[in-house]
């Protein structure tokens, strides 16, 4: 069948204002482009201010924030760290990198989040860190993962990136566990190019963060006349963030507010325009309404299997609409073969894998193409 252009629907896309292209202008004009500017200041501190965390550093990346996450929790060789299989490979090659195994334990049929009651059978003395992931921003439950990892002196990295503006009970998400990791890659809700941030939630990892992000030594000391010359001091890497990325990044904060309203309608308006088609048992919508306080990252529909999801797939992209699943999960994929283990029966991971696909969304979804996503997905799904 041939591509119809005309109605042709893209998966992603980010909303840029005028605000941002001033904002990247006049970073490139100040001619501070490296790292730590006035523009990644105003990042970190509107970080801390709205998304309650002790102490924000941007990074070039989520990744990176793992990254550095990793290396101050102290992970290292054969260490394990309890993660879901169903994430992005970065949750868990950020502790590989240390030597550490991944211990990959099933998700919850609503939330499609770490299931906190499967955690506690797949500890063992080697566990040193549980790393629960918003998956599309909707919170992880964090109380039970946390008095676990307490008893069991573990550290608690929220893989949070998908999570900016979402909450938790009212808790941002990665404002909760000991560390958290935010990522504005340009899929994300809230984009800076490639960037991300990690929340310091316990002050005790401040100092060597700072150290860690740059190059191991005591810079960020030095720029704040604490010392008088940097030396080298620690491990550590380079994880900043531009000043160019940053000043996009700014503006995007700025402009949340506006962003997530767009996101939030689009989402509820699939929501309502679904709801039959779930009463009639032909898909299953999201089961986390937005009172829940998360962020309308995706919308996804499952079906009934496998076929049921290609089904649809393929006939939206014969319509021009890109739809798609989403992880392969970690455990099958060769990486997690190699790297990890199951630590828990992977039946939910493994359905929702096959039987799930996201639709377009974004601020800047047109009320019309919406329609048409609508209209096509509710005759897909009848005939
Ligand atoms: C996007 C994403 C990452 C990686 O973020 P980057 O900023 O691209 O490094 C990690 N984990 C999850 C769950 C993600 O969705």
């Amino acid at each position: 069948m041939a591509h119809d252009t005309e109605n042709a629907v893209s998966f992603t896309s980010v909303a840029i204002s005028d605000e941002e292209k001033v904002a990247v202008q006049q970073a490139l004009a100040s001619g501070h482009t490296h790292g730590d500017g006035p523009f990644a200041r105003r990042c970190e501190r509107w970080l801390e201010a709205n998304h309650k965390a002790k102490r924000a550093l941007l990074t070039h990346s989520c990744t990176g924030a793992l990254e550095m996450a990793a290396l101050l929790a102290g992970i290292g060789a054969g260490d394990e760290v309890i993660m879901p299989s169903y994430t992005f490979v970065s949750t868990a090659n950020a502790f590989v990198l240390r030597g550490a195994i991944p211990v990959f334990v099933d998700i919850r049929p609503d939330t499609l989040n770490l299931d906190e009651r499967l955690v506690q059978a797949a500890m063992t003395e080697r566990t040193k860190a549980i790393v629960p992931v918003h998956y599309g921003g909707v919170g992880c439950e964090m109380e039970p993962l946390m008095g676990i990892a307490q008893e069991h002196d573990c550290v608690v990295i929220e893989d949070a990136a998908q999570g900016i503006t979402s909450t938790h009970k009212g808790r941002p998400l990665g404002s909760i566990g000991h560390l958290g990791c935010l990522s504005f890659h340009g899929t994300k809700n809230l984009v800076a190019g490639e960037g991300g941030a990690l929340l310091i939630n316990d002050a005790s990892y401040e100092e060597r963060a700072e150290i860690i992000r740059e190059k191991g030594t005591d810079r960020s000391a030095f720029l704040a006349g604490q010392v008088d010359k940097y030396t080298w001091q620690d491990v550590g890497s380079s994880f900043l963030m531009s000043e160019l990325s940053a000043a996009l990044l700014y503006t995007q904060l700025r402009r949340s507010t506006e962003l997530q309203t767009r996101r939030l309608a689009a989402w509820q308006v699939y929501h309502d325009a679904f709801a039959p088609l779930e009463e009639e048992g032909l898909l299953v919508r999201p089961q986390t309404p937005i009172s829940t306080g998360h962020n309308a990252h995706v919308y996804y529909l499952r079906f009934e299997n496998f076929e049921a999801r290609e089904k649809v797939r393929l006939g939206l992209r014969n319509a021009g609409i890109v739809a798609s699943f989403h992880y392969i999960p970690l455990h099958s994929s060769p990486g997690g073969q190699r790297f990890g283990r199951v630590g828990s029966s992977m039946d939910v991971t493994d359905s929702v894998a096959s039987s799930l696909l996201r639709i377009p969304l974004y601020a800047d979804l047109s009320e019309r193409d919406q329609a048409v996503v609508i209209a096509t997905v509710k005759e897909l799904v009848s005939t």
